[in-house]
């Protein structure tokens, strides 16, 4: 089919929406609200590991003000195990400035809701159509699988400027009435029959008549899809550093990956021990003992969008503490309980206790 059809998938998608939609807790409303958590929570995570987060999410911050008063500390333990946490910075400071802004009320525009930080094309098109019923596209990932099989498009989908053009042509079709029903009918198509791995469902799709990729059996060819560049390497020297029952962490400071956040104490580059031990002694630590963890092969990478860190162990017994050396001490109940530590480092922590207890040290 061409993009000039594409007014023939709306009454087949709608219908096809209104009898299989799965049930899930942010379509119980259309709260703007729940939308755009949920869109957020949904941009790196599956519908099914995200039902839990976002339920527990809403039983603790119901509203946008009291998103926006959350302290950072509980809003990151909220997050945990989601990553990205500058998804969950950007949406306090969007609701903080929808209550500054907008006296707490979500704006109902396209133009206005894509000015929030953390919203882009794609988050605005699906709050201003679900929840407000503009004629705007939300147009992601499972969209234009969808659409580049329909069309048997070999446009790369990383390209900006053709996500927009499939946006423009999908809105030109938007129906007068059921205009989020199609937003989300479009994007459940993607998720739950035109799959990203493995064969996807046609027998059960309702655009298949259309579809040009089943017809010519070339489903498999698209999405067409640029090769990312490769990701950047960081090594990184990580330490647990224990004193007594308690471990030092810190706040990441800076603006790169994870800022903010806390963090084991590590340093840049694969650290020789006379290093560590220079550096520990700079902060003013006394050391008792200092062990290696022999193997940190792949189990101790850690993945983010554009970087990868190696990360070598190291486990640092001191004898006592001087002023905190500048860190804060907590009791690993406490870390594992009500730190929100990110993966990168929980990863880390739990391969080291792991590892300590087994004797992998050199
Ligand atoms: S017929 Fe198959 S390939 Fe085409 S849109 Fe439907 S699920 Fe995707």
């Amino acid at each position: 089919m061409e993009q000039s059809q594409f007014g023939e998938i709306v009454a087949p998608l709608l219908d096809w929406y209104n009898q299989n939609k799965r049930c899930l807790p942010w379509r119980a409303d259309k709260e703007p609200y729940h939308i755009w958590v949920s869109e957020i929570m949904l941009q790196q995570t599956r519908v099914e590991a995200v039902i839990p987060y976002y339920e527990r999410f809403m039983k603790r911050l119901p509203s946008i003000l009291s998103l926006a008063d959350c302290e950072n500390e509980e809003l990151f333990k909220l997050w945990e195990g989601l990553g990205y946490y500058s998804r969950a910075r950007n949406l306090k400071k969007a609701a903080q400035e929808i209550r500054t802004r907008y006296q707490g009320v979500f704006p109902k525009n396209y133009d206005e809701i894509l000015k929030l930080p953390g919203i882009g094309a794609y988050t605005a098109g699906a709050i201003s159509s679900i929840a407000f019923g503009e004629p705007r596209a939300a147009v992601d990932g499972n969209v234009l699988r969808v659409i580049t099989r329909l069309t048997q498009d070999c446009h790369d989908i990383t390209d900006t400027k053709f996500r927009a053009e499939i946006t423009q042509a999908l809105e030109r079709v938007y129906p007068q009435t059921g205009r989020g029903d199609f937003t989300q009918s479009l994007m459940e198509l993607g998720a739950v029959a035109c799959v990203p791995n493995g064969k996807p469902k046609c027998a059960e799709c309702p655009l298949a008549f259309l579809c040009g990729a089943y017809q010519d059996s070339t489903q498999s060819q698209y999405p067409v899809k640029k090769k990312k560049t490769a990701r950047k390497i960081e090594q990184k020297t990580v330490l647990l550093i224990k004193y007594q029952d308690k471990i030092a962490i810190g706040k990441r400071e800076g603006k790169g990956v994870l800022s903010g956040m806390w963090e084991l104490p590590n340093l840049d580059g694969e650290l020789t021990k006379p290093q560590i031990l220079q550096w520990l002694s700079e902060q003013q630590f006394d050391i008792k003992e200092i062990q290696k963890m022999k193997d940190t092969g792949k189990a101790l990478k850690h993945i983010f969008t554009h970087i990868e860190w190696h990360m070598t162990c190291w486990i640092v017994t001191c004898e006592s503490v001087a002023n905190e050396n500048g860190f804060t001490w907590v009791t690993t109940g406490q870390l594992e309980k009500e730190i929100a530590l990110p993966t990168a480092f929980k990863k880390v922590y739990q391969k080291m206790q792991e590892s300590f207890s087994e004797g992998a040290f050199s």
